[in-house]
């Protein structure tokens, strides 16, 4: 069967870090696989779900090169969730209920305070017709359960946290309908499953719970449950995901200069024993994409490992990849020249600025105005054509015994004025004679 992983977002917020990784991983592991990825709207709480969302989250994966082969909308799907609802019902696995939110917490108050586990006690179970017909006159809907199999055994070989074993038991039975008739997420996630032949479900462990009552609706409507596997949790460098890295969306990494293939290089590897290698593209990650290779740790993502990993992409990135971002008249040799000093493809207008001027020379001293003037005399003669910076800078260790420091730091303050920055080698050549021998003056 051709694998088939989803990534099922609710549009209820923009994608941060942890669904972005959980999107990329569903795609590196169809990917890998020759399989298919499919984008799932996960919209059946109309209240909360709202369109801006779900064009951010397709503008989101878009620029991250995540290439759904196909976009459902579980708001679209309603009539099926109704035919497997019926089917349901008619093999007694669903039943109605009425307790109200506050009779609900009462009862697991009490389980608590005996020091019992908070199960739903199947109260609902005892009502009989009569019962359900005096509840309707008196116009109270009910909302429906998932009768658990007490007697099955709940097991699957999850890919990341190996055999899994529950307990029916010690599960409530979950609630899948709502009294306004609107869906909770266990039910039509499991429908879509089957219909969209997802042979692979993998998400994060906070669903380990809901895949234990998932497996058994698999089951009640007559199909073997996919392939699960459940990832650690992200946490942030000081421990769980602060509100900041929480609340980064991809648009707002996208403003800060993050580079989409930066954020897949780190959250292909977040979570793994691999290096984070930033030389690696998309099919050379999904290659090497392993679900043995991720522990149970929780996964930490820090903002600088990022800022790093995204600089080591910007150094390979080619012109041609970046061309349309650069200020006007920065051609290859620039882009080449400034590329290994860059942080963010942004800055690149800071260096070309440099290199086009104006810019502002500090004031030397006059021993160091001296050794300049030397150097405007030198650099009008040179043959601009060749290397003028190693012409220049051989010439005047020549002519003045300078060398090291003394020799180059003076050089790059008159002609850039900045201390450090783009090899002066590549440099020059930019900024040319006329405008050299004027900074250098
Ligand atoms: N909409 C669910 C969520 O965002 C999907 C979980 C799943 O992958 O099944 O948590």
């Amino acid at each position: 069967m051709t694998v088939t992983t989803r990534f099922a977002p609710s549009p209820t917020g923009t994608l941060h870090v942890g669904n972005i990784r959980t999107a990329l991983h569903n795609w590196l592991l169809a990917k890998k696989n020759g399989g298919r990825f499919l984008l799932r709207i996960d919209d059946t709480d109309v209240a909360r779900s709202r369109e801006e969302h779900v064009e951010a989250i397709r503008a989101d994966l878009a620029w991250l090169g995540l290439h759904p082969e196909r976009e459902e909308r579980q708001s679209a799907r309603f009539a099926i969730y109704e035919a497997a609802f019926e089917t349901l019902i008619a093999a007694g696995r669903l039943y109605r209920c009425y307790e109200t939110a506050q009779e609900l917490d009462l009862k697991r108050k009490v389980l608590l305070g005996r020091g019992l586990p908070p199960i739903y006690d199947r109260a609902a179970l005892n009502l009989t017709e009569a019962d359900h017909a005096a509840k309707e006159a008196a116009g109270e809907q009910p909302h429906w359960r998932f009768l658990l199999d007490h007697e099955a055994p709940i097991e699957w070989v999850d890919g990341i946290r190996g055999p899994q074993h529950f307990d029916a038991r010690q599960m409530s039975d979950p609630v899948v309908r709502r009294a306004d008739g609107s869906w909770l997420y266990m039910l039509p996630s499991v429908i879509d499953d089957i219909q969209m032949g997802v042979t692979d479900v993998l998400r994060g462990e906070d669903h380990v719970s809901n895949t234990a009552t998932q497996v058994q609706m698999f089951t009640a409507l007559g199909v073997s449950a996919p392939r699960f596997a459940h990832e650690a949790l992200l946490t942030g460098a000081e421990g769980k995901l602060s509100k900041r890295l929480g609340s980064l969306g991809v648009s707002e990494m996208r403003e800060q200069g993050i580079e989409p293939e930066a954020l897949l290089a780190l959250l292909a590897r977040l979570g793994t024993s691999d290096p984070v290698d930033p030389a690696l593209d998309a099919d050379a990650l999904a290659e090497s994409f392993d679900l043995a290779h991720f522990g149970r740790a929780p996964a930490r993502f820090d903002d600088a490992e990022l800022a790093r990993v995204n600089a080591s992409v910007i150094h390979r990135l080619p012109f041609a990849h970046v061309a349309a971002r650069l200020p006007e008249g920065m051609g290859e040799a620039a882009w080449d020249a400034i590329r290994p000093n860059l942080s963010t493809v942004a800055e690149a207008a800071d260096w070309w600025q440099v290199v086009t001027g104006p810019i502002a020379t500090p004031e030397f001293d006059a021993e160091t105005r001296e050794f300049l003037n030397q150097a405007v005399v030198v650099a009008a003669g040179l043959d601009w054509a060749g290397d003028p910076w190693g012409a220049l800078t051989g010439a005047l260790k020549d002519a003045t015994g300078r060398k090291g420091k003394a020799l180059f730091l003076p050089l790059r303050q008159a002609l850039t004025g900045m201390d450090h920055g783009p090899d002066m080698k590549a440099l020059l050549p930019l900024i040319g004679r006329d405008e050299a021998v004027r900074r250098l003056g």
